[in-house]
């Protein structure tokens, strides 16, 4: 039976628009639809397991079935289902939530604001960069830095801040105050013979040459995921935020980590912010902070902007910011059950245990007649085609390598995505050393029949 032949996919094609997908092609192949998760295993409406080697999007670091965060739920669903956060109301969960991120979060940050989505925080962060500024008395300095291949997200104002052009295709002009830099891809943007560190220096050279182009009183803030995930798993050179991070402080740019992906041990550290030395003004996260299980993102600042903008809400009469659901006590509630599985799970422990394994298996595949370049850290990784390693030249687009491979790895029952030339990976931070094998051994059947296929 084809996807088409179901009452239920029939039903989709009717009335569900999908996101990210090609809604011509939708009409003629249909939704995969998904019905029961157990473990790092998802199953579909024909009882096919797939292991979700992607967490979904990179969220469900706790897999798909795990009764603690739905009893949180299912309390908090019973004792207080709603409230919000505007004009001093609050819940417990939100408080213990707040503090428990702050007691987990870099150093330099000091408190919380609640969203939904990581769309949401990052537009949080846009308004915030504005409305600090302003409150020190320095209302141009609005302008916003981020990188090519950046993902930030899809509402208006994070798809600008978002440096892939097939975000923007199609969508009109992107705002205006956004100025995109080079990607910190060696593989890709690297000289010939250059190193990382070099690369690094050059990339810092490049940061401050375009700040004082369009001077540096204009701009606000540097937006950078810690390691790219959208961009196809982009993680920096040596040296790479040190020394951007010194450009940034010479300007009094402020530095936004968006830890959207990165958050809660994807990188093998809880922070990618650790894993590569960021040190930032302000922080995004979402996915991780619930294991997907409730939607809620959180946007995290210092002191330094937390008393400006109290002393500007104080002068203007109130913090004209927020959403409804800001602060949700169900998903907070099920937030400070993650936090705490978290803990006692020893996931960092358990990243630290399979991600080696993992990170070598990925790398061998560089060998492969198909692949480019193997990257990755911790529990995140990519793979990408090339048609000729010397002169790393893509395939024709058409030919649709990646899309190819995890095709071919979603019938042998992995999930693995595939981003223009690469195939990302992503498995929940719950996999166990056996798991990681077999993710690895239909990556490499895939390889091979996609590459016989080509051969041919
Ligand atoms: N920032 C980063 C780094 C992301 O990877 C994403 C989503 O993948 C977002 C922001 C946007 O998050 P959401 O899709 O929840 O709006």
């Amino acid at each position: 039976m084809t996807a088409l032949d179901s009452a239920l996919a029939r039903k989709d094609i009717a009335h569900h628009l999908h996101p990210q997908t090609n809604l011509r092609l939708h009409e003629q192949v249909g939704p995969l639809v998904m019905e029961r998760g157990e473990g790092i295993y998802v199953f579909d409406t024909q009882g096919q397991r797939f292991i979700e080697g992607m967490s979904g999007l990179w969220c469900a670091t706790l897999g798909f079935s795990q009764p603690r965060l739905a009893q949180a739920a299912y309390q908090q669903l019973l004792t207080l289902p709603y409230q919000q956060t505007f004009a001093h109301r609050t819940t417990q969960p939100v408080i213990d939530l707040a503090a428990a991120l702050i007691e987990r979060a870099p150093s330099t940050l000091s408190k919380v604001i609640f969203q939904s989505s990581g769309s949401e925080a990052i537009d949080s962060a846009i308004k915030l960069v504005r409305y600090y500024h302003t409150a020190i008395g320095q209302p141009q300095k609005h302008k916003l830095i981020a990188r090519q291949r950046g993902y930030h997200g899809t509402t208006l104002a994070a798809a600008s801040l978002t440096g892939l052009p097939n975000m923007h295709k199609g969508w009109g002009d992107p705002l205006a105050d956004v100025i995109h830099v080079r990607c910190p891809h060696l593989y890709r943007q690297g000289q010939p013979g250059e190193s990382e560190e070099a690369f690094s220096t050059r990339l810092a050279a490049e940061l401050e040459q375009t700040i004082l182009e369009h001077g540096p009183e204009t701009i606000g803030a540097f937006f950078a995921e810690p390691v790219m995930g959208t961009g196809g798993v982009i993680v920096p050179p040596t040296g790479y935020f040190a020394k951007i991070q010194a450009v940034l402080r010479k300007y009094d740019i402020l530095l936004v980590a968006d830890e959207v992906i990165c958050g809660f041990g994807r990188t093998g550290h809880y922070w990618g912010s650790q894993a590569m030395g960021l040190k930032p003004d302000m922080l995004t996260c979402a996915k991780g902070l619930s294991a997907a299980f409730q939607p809620i993102s959180a946007l995290l600042i210092s002191d330094t902007i937390y008393q400006a903008i109290a002393d500007q809400s104080n002068v203007l009469g109130g913090f004209g910011h927020g959403y409804t659901y800001g602060g949700h006590p169900v998903a907070a509630a099920v937030a400070l059950e993650t936090l705490a599985l978290y803990d006692e799970l020893d996931i960092l422990g358990n990243v630290a245990a399979v991600a080696p394994r993992f990170q070598a298996g990925v790398r061998a595949f560089a060998d492969h007649p198909l692949i480019g370049e193997a990257r990755g850290i911790g529990l995140m990784a990519a793979l990408e085609f090339v048609a000729d390693k010397d002169s790393r030249e893509p395939f024709p687009a058409h030919l649709k390598v990646a899309a190819r491979v995890a095709e071919a790895l979603q019938r042998r029952g992995v999930l693995l995505r595939a981003l223009g030339d690469t195939l990302v990976m992503a498995p929940p931070l719950i996999i166990d050393a056996a798991q990681v094998e077999v993710i690895l051994t239909a990556v490499a059947e895939s390889l091979d029949e996609v590459y016989a296929e080509l051969a041919q």
